[in-house]
């Protein structure tokens, strides 16, 4: 079976891995709803431009990842207006580099709420209606950081490593109801969140631009290149399809081999 005329949030897929995952799934025939920050217009567009280019329903939601009640609205909007949550993807997440003693309070805790707290508060809200129907889907994007640390990362390491938890977690919850509950972990892909980040890394680590490309990014990954927002988006869906139905709690590593060193 596939997932045509299931119903899927992902989270963060204004840009990058989730915008990616949201556009194979309705390529599959699922109907999508939006969650993330950006150009009103832009986003407009490719809601609109999902709907006519794969002929399925898209919304989206402006739910802000760091307030849990409005990630809650967001999946009882989803469940109101397409009928149910099938699939969730939690995919929202900010990166911040910095030497612990000097990182900014505000960002560790909004790394935290991000990348790991809204994941509980979807979650939450989407498992009664998933095992009521005795089918759903939760794909988290961890990270390789999820598996292995890097320095000046803390908040990251701290709040992918919890994520890893939380699956394994609620893949035993949920297991007899038809549930799978699994992380994707991605080494570097080439999105806003990690060019964003190499002014960052230079400056933690007093290096040019080519340095921190090579010496810092590529260095972690024994393939020499980066991962491609699509080949994520391909794990995602074949998580969502029946033949990974006995796939549950897993964290599956898709980082050119990085952690297998
Ligand atoms: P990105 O910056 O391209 O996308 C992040 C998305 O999250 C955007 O849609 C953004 O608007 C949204 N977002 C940020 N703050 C939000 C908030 N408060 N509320 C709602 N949405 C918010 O980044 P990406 O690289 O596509 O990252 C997506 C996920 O993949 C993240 O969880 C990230 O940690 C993970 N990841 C990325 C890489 C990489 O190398 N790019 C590697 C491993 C894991």
């Amino acid at each position: 079976m596939s997932i045509k005329g299931k119903n899927a949030v992902v989270t963060g897929s204004t840009s990058g891995i989730g915008l990616a995952i949201a556009r194979s799934f309705a390529k599959e025939g699922a109907n999508v709803m939006l969650n993330g920050f950006g150009d009103k217009a832009e986003i407009e567009k490719e809601r609109s431009g999902i709907e006519t280019e794969f002929s399925v329903k898209a919304l989206y939601s402006a739910a802000d990842m760091t307030k849990g009640a409005e990630v809650t609205a967001m999946v009882k909007e989803a469940e109101a207006k397409l009928g149910s949550v099938d699939i969730l993807v939690n995919n929202a997440g900010i990166q911040f580099v910095s030497p612990v003693e000097e990182f900014p309070d505000d960002k560790w805790e909004a790394i935290i709420r991000i990348n790991l707290i809204s994941a509980f508060y979807a979650i939450k809200a989407a498992v009664p209606g998933m095992k009521a129907r005795k089918w759903g889907r939760i794909v988290n994007t961890a990270s390789a950081h999820s598996l292995v640390a890097s320095p000046f990362k803390s908040a990251y390491v701290s709040a992918k490593h919890g994520i890893a938890g939380l699956t394994k977690t609620i893949a035993l919850e949920t297991a007899t109801f038809g549930v799978t509950v699994n992380c994707i972990s991605p080494g570097y892909v080439w999105t806003p969140l990690v060019e964003k980040q190499i002014p960052e890394t230079m400056k933690a680590r007093n290096m040019t631009k080519e340095q921190v490309i090579n010496e810092v990014l590529l260095q972690a990954q024994p393939t020499k290149e980066f991962v491609t927002v699509d080949q994520v988006a391909a794990l995602a869906l074949f998580l969502c399809s029946d033949a990974a139905a006995q796939i549950t709690g897993a964290n599956l590593s898709i980082d050119g081999g990085w952690t297998a060193e």
